[in-house]
């Protein structure tokens, strides 16, 4: 969506860096609340994170509970959309609220004058505002362990956020998947309908089934609370430290369906890979489900990357005018999900405007917080 020019002030109230689900979310309580603001996006289009995921993703979350504040998802209930699916309805959803986005505009660098203003430097130029609210996701790098680098050259490896279908990888000999959270098995299964598959576990998920008497696994968890307890309770931390859930596919079917299990890959030599109960299987190529880490390095803000994670309380950092939106936990288990997120965008929006009310008061208390503003273009 074009960019209207802007004369006056050449500061926004509000920068959003990203556009997926959770800077979209913010963007519609932004929007109800007057601000200001802008919403810069690296990828192509929006929805770009979820259409370059695999072929055949679908959600493990049902329809009903997908939607994003104001815009119902449009599927049936206890349906399970396609990654398509989210990326077409987070389009439509950036349309119909008419949200203020410019795609193609990485922001490569980010610092606060000396004046408290942010300035965001991207290719086309820099965008500074007195607010800016970090939603790039959860999953930013791709981690694959060193130990891929003892792979014979002659063995295809991909990372699962390059996998998109087995036509990628040669069409027969045996395939190692490495991890067994809900990419690895999903993508473990479509593998082994066709050719020999290998999963290495390294640390075994709980895993759920899609429906428990009858009902979408989403509603008995909604229903008890799992999504929204607060992160900070006792409760909370002890669900975190067990780990991911694994909704819907059962390593036990697998098995049955003959995908063979090994516990921790710890070694590859050549084509041979180890695993940490000695056994030892060739491979013909490997796919590494072994998640992602946090990459800021584009963020030059002192205080609020801490030995690489960020530092924050309900995306609040110690910063003021920086925040952050759809981090794993942010508020509770919820926060980095469709149906979810909304609820954290609409209470960062109120703060936000609450801390925005603050810093134009301490200036001139008739100040309208969020007037009018201006972006540069350097
Ligand atoms: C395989 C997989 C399956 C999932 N399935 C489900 C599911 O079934 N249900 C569910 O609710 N959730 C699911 N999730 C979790 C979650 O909904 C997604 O990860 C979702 O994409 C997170 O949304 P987001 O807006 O926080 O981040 P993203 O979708 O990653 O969006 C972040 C945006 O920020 C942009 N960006 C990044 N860095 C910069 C930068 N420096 N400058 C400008 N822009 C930048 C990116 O281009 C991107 O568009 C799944 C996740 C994965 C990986």
């Amino acid at each position: 969506m074009p960019i209207p020019a802007r004369t006056a002030d050449p500061t926004l109230d509000v920068l959003v860096i990203g556009a997926g689900q959770a800077g979209l979310a913010l963007g519609h309580h932004l929007t109800t609340r007057g601000a200001d603001f802008l919403l810069l996006d690296a990828g192509p289009e929006i929805g770009s994170s979820w259409r370059s995921r695999w072929d055949s993703l679908r959600l493990f979350s049902p329809a009903q509970y997908d939607s994003l504040p104001g815009l119902p998802f449009p599927a049936p209930a206890d349906t399970h959309p396609g990654k398509d699916e989210v990326a077409d309805y987070l389009a439509a959803y950036a349309a119909h609220f008419a949200l203020p986005v410019r795609l193609n505009t990485p922001v490569v660098r980010m610092h606060r004058d000396p004046d408290g203003l942010f300035a965001a430097t991207t290719p086309t130029g820099t965008v500074r505002a007195r607010q800016v609210v970090v939603a790039t996701g959860p999953f930013q790098t791709p981690h694959t362990p060193a130990l891929a680098d003892r792979l014979d050259p002659g063995v295809p490896q991909l990372h699962s956020s390059a996998y998109r279908n087995p036509t990628q990888l040669p069409g027969s000999g045996r395939v190692l998947v490495v991890g067994a959270a809900n990419s690895g098995l999903q993508i473990a299964a479509e593998l082994g309908a066709t050719q020999p598959v290998t999963v290495a576990v390294g640390t075994r998920p709980t895993e759920l089934p899609q429906r428990i008497a009858g009902r979408d696994l989403f509603f008995w968890l909604t229903r008890s609370g799992f999504f929204t307890v607060p992160a900070h309770t006792r409760i909370a931390r002890r669900l975190r430290a067990r780990g991911d859930l694994v909704i819907g596919t059962r390593s036990r079917r697998l098995r049955r369906r003959g995908i063979d299990f090994r516990p921790r890959l710890t070694d590859l030599a050549g084509r041979t890979a180890t695993f940490a109960d000695g056994s030892t299987v060739d491979v013909d190529a490997v796919v590494w489900a072994t998640g992602y880490r946090p990459d800021h390095s584009w963020l030059h803000v002192p205080g609020v990357i801490v030995e690489g994670q960020v530092r924050h309380t309900a995306g609040v950092t110690d910063v003021p005018g920086l925040y952050f939106l759809g981090l794993p936990w942010q508020t509770c288990r919820g926060s980095a999900l469709l149906g979810f997120v909304g609820a954290d965008a609409e209470a960062l929006a109120a703060r936000l405007a609450a801390d925005a009310l603050r810093g134009s008061q301490r200036n001139d208390p008739g100040l309208d917080p969020w007037a009018a503003a201006t972006i540069t273009t350097a």
